[in-house]
């Protein structure tokens, strides 16, 4: 049985919505909120403030007011902003280097991994009990509320990845050029593609061609 997601993890359970190619789509076909934000490596470019709050906000870690409210921080306060810049950038470089590592079948380095730690330790605080309507939840209480938070969620669901038994869901997409990952949640694990739209598709088109050229 799965066990109930961690409550620094809100997005991981949600299904992921099949929508047109598109960078929206690409930060969103990795299946896992960790695999998503290392995949935003993947489209090249430079990585923004404005690209960070567009992903918290696609993966609803932020509301639309809390993003409208971030957006000016860059000028309220730019070394903040910064920081938190220069904290992203290495979590994201630190999740592609692991999950690569995952995917060849290695451990990851020690020097890998210590991004995703260091986010993680800023996340202290308990779980208590909430009254939700007719029912009770366990919801987990932060002791502060600081910036870092905002990457919490994003470094759990890599070390969920990190510490899972086996790694065998995680996948690099087949099409070598591609440099997405996956996380395979499908019944057969027969995964292959970020997704159809992206390669998959193009890779059936190309192998349709070749048997037809070759008849
Ligand atoms: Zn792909």
């Amino acid at each position: 049985m799965r066990p109930p997601p961690h409550p620094l993890s809100p997005d991981d359970s949600l299904p992921i919505p099949a929508l047109p190619d598109s960078p929206t789509s690409v930060s969103l076909i990795g299946g896992r909120l960790s695999v998503n934000f290392a995949n935003l490596a993947a489209l090249g470019g430079h990585f923004s403030w404005e690209n960070l709050l567009h992903f918290l906000l696609l993966c609803r870690i932020i509301s639309p007011e809390r993003s409208a409210q971030l957006l000016a921080l860059p000028r309220s306060d730019p070394s903040a902003a910064d920081a938190l810049l220069r904290k992203a950038d290495r979590l994201r470089a630190s999740l592609r280097e692991s999950f690569g590592a995952i995917v060849r079948r290695e451990i990851p380095h020690h020097a890998s991994v210590e991004p995703i730690n260091e986010v993680l330790r800023v996340t202290e605080g308990h779980d208590e009990l909430v009254q939700e309507q007719a029912k009770w939840q366990i919801e987990f209480i932060a002791r502060e509320g600081g910036l870092d938070w905002l990457l919490a969620a994003i470094a759990r669901s890599g070390a969920d990845i990190i510490a899972e038994v086996g790694n065998a869901r995680l996948r690099a997409c087949a099409n070598p050029q591609c440099g997405l990952f996956f996380y395979d949640a499908s019944r057969t694990h027969r995964r292959r593609w970020c997704s159809m739209a992206r390669c998959g598709n193009r890779h059936k088109v190309a192998a349709f061609a070749r048997r037809r050229a070759s008849q």
